[in-house]
């Protein structure tokens, strides 16, 4: 990890922590660096940092560390470190702020794949009112340029039903509008 200077880092981005602890409501701080998070996570064979060690990075102040790792966009959410946790600490809920804190810091660069599904399968969700698999692929594809990605599965998928040609709406279509409208201006304040 290269030389690093704890106290300091501490000292300048304290406010970052206890902005991660109030957003997340959960206290970084209690975390005993047991690793049974770690053991159980699926996903830490492909992350540059195990959860516990994202937890103690947390808490010294880490902060530029911790947002541009690779940990926080390969986490799926699972919420498998969360039921381990002995300190009932929510790990996957600060997962969840961590990803929202890079992308307002701009450290995307790790997580454009998440990020370009994220806003695929929430466009066709304001759009339709649900889910539109063949809206969301297409849309994932062109915004990260891998046009034929998975494409050998459309046509199977379409014969048999599986997918729709074209997207269903739903009838409250300007409710999830809405919703979608007042999560933005919550992100706002
Ligand atoms: S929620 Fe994320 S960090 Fe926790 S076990 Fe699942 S993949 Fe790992
Ligand atoms: S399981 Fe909980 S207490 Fe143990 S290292 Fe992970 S976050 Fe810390």
């Amino acid at each position: 990890m290269g030389e690093f200077n704890l106290s300091q880092a501490l000292k300048a981005n304290r406010s970052f922590v206890d902005k991660v602890i109030e957003e997340s409501g959960q206290d970084i701080r209690q975390c005993y660096q047991c690793a049974k998070c770690s053991g159980g996570c699926p996903g830490a064979y492909a992350m540059d940092y195990p959860p516990s060690q994202i937890m103690r990075m947390l808490a010294l102040g880490m902060k530029d560390k911790v947002l541009k790792s690779r940990t926080i966009w390969v986490c799926m959410g699972c919420n498998t470190c969360t039921t381990r946790c002995i300190r009932n600490i929510d790990i996957a809920r600060v997962m969840d702020t961590l990803r929202q804190e890079a992308v307002k810091a701009g450290y995307t660069e790790k997580g454009r794949t998440v990020i370009a599904f994220n806003d695929a399968f929430l466009g066709t969700v304001k759009s339709y009112g649900r889910l539109f698999e063949a809206g969301l692929l297409i849309k994932f594809n062109l915004s990260t340029g891998n046009l034929m990605k998975d494409a050998q599965f459309g046509l199977p998928m379409l014969l048999k039903g599986k997918a729709k040609p074209f997207p269903h709406k739903i009838k409250g279509r300007s409710e999830v509008k809405k919703i979608f409208e007042k999560t933005k201006q919550m992100e706002g304040n």
